[in-house]
């Protein structure tokens, strides 16, 4: 029988270290580059030729030869045809001569500067060069951005719109990165209707599979979501047991990890797998408990939405980015000074959400009210989490806090 005692109540950072040391990044995958957006690449990337490939013009003008420039205050040449982008003019450029080059044209053998027409008098097979530019001026050379075989992304790299764009110059229409993870999602209460149902007397809707899932996506995993279990263990057994066949790389349920009579999903995996721990010492979201089952990690996550989703922010969204490759995982964070005073004495660490002012001064954290683990609105209010240390019982008003950031881009400024 798995009784609370057994388990030793953990810090968040040895919950999360637990956790971690039994996920790893996952295979490589060849995906279509627009596909790896976000994710981590797996292999060095090498240029597979010169960028650009050849010498060509920065700018629409004539290419001159510097020399023929010289010897006059207004030079003028003869103009002996044009070169738009994408061609190439294939004769030598001789003494005298230029050649109308648009942006992206190579440069025509002979020449080695180009004039902006904006220096010029177009005079139809003559030109008048007003402002004689340095020798070498509006050329691009070959491989002034990249030489051929030079390593132009790394291996644990994420991969941005630049990087994808790089990805594209270097002829790669496919990049190796680390597949998404497959999280399967489970709730569980005898309680819980699924979305299409009719509401019931004594029953309550399902939040947490949906935040669950939405946050894996926004991660870059793939969701499974399992329909709901029953506080019965044949049904927990049965749904787990789709998550394996489905070959889940995570497993992360919510709600019956407490002591209530129904509180099933820890005695499942003890008995269907093992139990790593059980308790953390924070607020919300103290009942939470770390396995595997069938070597697959499995998150039980408590029930109460607001519960479900720090929880998962704290030890889901690491595992979930581990996976992904990546080899870091905090989370945005700001300081602020308290608005008011805070006390909390049961040696937990709490995570308060807070409304963010900027001040003259820094951001200033206020409390949204009640904080209650079943409060779903106070996350959607809140800007962020303000973290009060366990070691701490009173925090006077104006105490500097760590906050989480809720919605980073709103205080990027901080
Ligand atoms: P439990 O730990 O299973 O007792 O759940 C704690 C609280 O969270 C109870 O009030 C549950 O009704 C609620 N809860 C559990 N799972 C969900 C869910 N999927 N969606 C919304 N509320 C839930
Ligand atoms: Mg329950």
């Amino acid at each position: 029988m798995t009784t609370r005692d057994t388990y030793p109540i953990l810090s968040v950072e040895e919950a999360r270290a637990r956790i971690l040391e039994y996920v790893r990044p996952l295979e490589a995958e060849s995906v279509p580059i627009l596909d790896a957006l976000g994710r981590v690449l797996c292999v060095d990337v090498r240029a597979d030729a010169a960028i650009p490939p050849h010498d060509n013009s920065a700018m629409d003008g004539y290419a001159v030869r510097h020399a023929d420039l010289l010897d006059a205050d207004e030079p003028r040449l003869a103009v002996v045809g044009k070169v738009p982008a994408g061609a190439v003019w294939e004769g030598t450029l001789q003494a005298g001569q230029a050649l109308r080059i648009m942006t992206g044209a190579p440069m025509p053998a002979g020449a080695d500067t180009v004039v902006r027409f904006e220096d010029t008098v177009d005079e139809g097979d003559r030109v008048t060069i007003q402002r004689v530019p340095k020798a070498g001026r509006n050329v691009r050379r070959a491989g002034e951005d990249v030489e051929p075989g030079t390593v132009v992304l790394t291996r644990g790299q994420t991969l941005g719109a630049a990087e994808i764009g790089m990805l594209a110059s270097v002829g790669q229409a496919q990049a190796t990165v680390h597949r998404r993870p497959r999280v399967a999602v489970l709730a569980t209460g005898d309680e819980i209707l699924p979305l299409d149902a009719p509401p019931e007397p004594g029953k309550i809707r399902n939040i947490n599979s949906y935040t669950n899932a939405a946050q894996v996506l926004a991660l870059g995993g793939e969701p499974l979501v399992l329909e709901v279990a029953s506080d019965r263990e044949d049904s927990l057994v049965a749904r787990l047991q789709s998550a394996v066949e489905q070959r889940a790389d995570l497993i992360v349920t919510s709600g019956g990890v407490s002591v209530g009579d129904f509180d099933l999903v820890k005695q499942v995996l003890a008995s269907e797998g093992n139990i790593n721990f059980w308790w953390v010492n924070m607020k919300p979201g103290k009942p939470m408990a770390f396995g595997l089952l069938k070597g697959i990690p499995l998150l039980a996550l408590p029930g109460n939405p607001v519960a479900a989703m720090l929880s998962f922010m704290l030890f889901g969204r690491p595992a979930v980015r581990k996976m992904l490759g990546y080899r870091q995982w905090g989370l945005p964070q700001a300081r602020a000074r308290l608005a008011e005073a805070i006390e909390r004495k049961d040696g937990r660490r709490h995570y308060l959400r807070v409304h963010l002012d900027e001040t003259g001064d820094g951001l200033s954290a206020r409390l949204t009210g009640d904080q209650g683990s079943g409060i779903l609105t106070s996350l959607i209010v809140a800007d962020g989490l303000a973290v009060i240390p366990e070691d701490r019982d009173h925090l006077p008003a104006g105490e500097v806090v760590d906050v989480i950031l809720l919605r980073p881009e709103e205080f990027w400024s901080a």
